[in-house]
């Protein structure tokens, strides 16, 4: 019989003598404060005078909430049929947003990389670039590629359209093999900018390549997008959602089943998403219905200029008054009326907010997260009678702050607020000891600054739930964790 494993978790086993007198000792060679000047500095930092001078930094960012632009096109990519993300850069990125992307889903997450390295940046890489989809044609065997570049790709100026046209001459690439790319770099915009530069470019190069005509609302169908949604949870209840409707739709960008595969004892590299046959196809709907709009910007233009779309854009649908709005839109697009069991879902969910306004009304809290999210969580927070005062948002821009701060206005609940764009959870530490609240809602990047002002850490639920009004799951207390 095999022995058990024994595995210690790191913060416990650092905290043994052995390691903390190693510390001890090579504190002498670094130039060493004693713990009375640590201590004090420590107080400092949580001082109003060091918040006024954490708000006034401007040239250095600490722990932004916002991943690379490669990250969110890598799910983009993913939400398409035996689609390749290909990322034509450093092989230390695609590391990265591999292992961020399997560490949320926990599942693999199939991703090639040029592996641009010393010779590449200075001769350019477009010899990486050719023998790269080569090679991947010929090991995953994608029906679609989906180019995107790190910084360094971007830096020295690569030019993706011409090295994709001199693959396709040099017969690495079939001439029928669709590959939409986009340029991605890391120091402008953010992983939902990301989302949104591939996903416009996956529907582009699929109308593009499509011999079909498109004729707006012939088809009587409705597309779907959800945007840069790391909630698998939400892809099943907007689909039980349109069942009971009885609609007939496309979700465009299906990452649900990569993102949350069935463990069978098989592996391959391409689980589900959408069929590429049915995007331009998409292009005759009866209109458009998305659920994001900030990480969806590019690509909704696209649908309206181009394919003459009705496009219903709103944010993450939390809440009672946000959901009455989607379903109206549904019944608006679909021209059928709400289901009763919809109905009766709703009353029990007003019941449970009423049952536990005891227990929310009036707490204070901190949200983080993207701008879509917030604006639902937002709303849904201010009908529970909660009480948002630190909003943090890395990614946002002044539309964003603007309709934040509409929504923030128009409730008793939201006068105490104040929405940060732009800002990082270092500015957020210092808000949370200057101005405390009783808990903190975003991503398990929190867990710091919430661990040290000792308040709970409320994170999103990461994986497959029931439904669409799943919204956030409690984890254990920061301060045990
Ligand atoms: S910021 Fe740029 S270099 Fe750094 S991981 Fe992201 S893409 Fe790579």
């Amino acid at each position: 019989m095999s022995e058990r494993l024994h595995i210690p978790d790191h913060n416990k086993l650092f905290q043994e003598d052995k390691y903390v007198r190693q510390r001890e000792r090579k504190r002498e060679f670094e130039a060493p404060c004693s713990e009375q000047e640590v201590q004090e500095t420590l107080e400092y930092s949580r001082s109003k005078e060091y918040k006024d001078k954490n708000f006034a930094r401007s040239a250095v960012v600490v722990n932004p909430a916002k991943a690379c632009q490669p990250l969110g096109a890598i799910m983009a990519a993913l939400g398409f049929e035996k689609t390749l993300p290909f990322i034509h850069g450093s092989q230390g990125c695609t590391a990265y947003f591999r292992s961020h992307l399997s560490r949320h889903f926990k599942e693999p997450v199939p991703a090639v990389s040029t592996s641009m390295t010393e010779d590449a940046a200075v001769f350019g890489g477009m010899s990486n670039l050719i023998d790269g989809v080569e090679n991947s044609i010929a090991l995953y065997k994608p029906q679609m590629i989906a180019v995107c570049t790190t910084c360094m790709a971007e830096v020295i100026g690569d030019d993706l359209s011409a090295f994709l046209g001199n693959a396709r001459q040099a017969g690495a690439l079939p001439e029928d093999m669709p590959v939409p790319f986009a340029n991605t770099p890391s120091f402008s915009g953010s992983h939902i900018t990301g989302y949104d530069v591939m996903l416009r470019s996956v529907l582009e190069t699929l109308f593009n390549q499509s011999t079909e005509v498109a004729q707006s609302g012939t088809s009587g169908k409705v597309n779907v997008l959800l945007g840069f949604d790391s909630y698998t949870g939400n892809f099943a209840g907007i689909k039980r959602i349109l069942a009971m409707f009885g609609a007939d739709y496309t979700i465009l960008g299906d990452h649900s089943s990569n993102f949350d595969s069935g463990a069978t004892g098989e592996y391959t590299y391409y689980y589900g998403g959408t069929p590429l046959a049915e995007v331009p196809k998409s292009a005759n709907a009866q209109g458009t219905l998305a659920l994001q709009k900030f990480s969806l910007r590019k690509s909704l233009s696209y649908m309206k200029n181009t394919w003459g779309q009705q496009i219903v854009a709103m944010s993450t649908p939390l809440g009672i008054v946000a959901t009455d709005d989607l379903l109206d839109e549904i019944s608006r697009l679909t021209g059928r009326a709400v289901p009763e069991m919809l109905i009766q879902e709703r009353a029990r969910v007003v019941d449970a907010m009423t049952d536990s306004h005891a227990y929310l009304h009036g707490k204070r809290l901190a949200l983080v997260g993207d701008p879509d999210l917030l604006l639902g969580l937002i709303t849904f927070c201010l009908e529970l009678g909660m009480e948002p005062v630190h909003i943090i948002c890395s990614n946002g821009d002044a539309k964003f702050k603007k309709e934040a701060e509409q929504l923030l206005q128009v409730s008793p609940y939201g006068a105490e607020a104040t929405v940060h764009v732009g800002q990082d959870l270092w500015h957020l530490r210092s808000l949370l000891f200057d101005d405390p609240v009783d808990l903190a809602i975003g991503s398990s990047h929190v867990k710091y600054a919430a661990k040290e002002a000792g308040i709970p850490l409320y994170e999103w639920a990461s994986r497959s739930s029931t439904g669409i009004t799943c919204i956030v799951i409690p984890s254990s207390a920061t301060r045990e964790r």
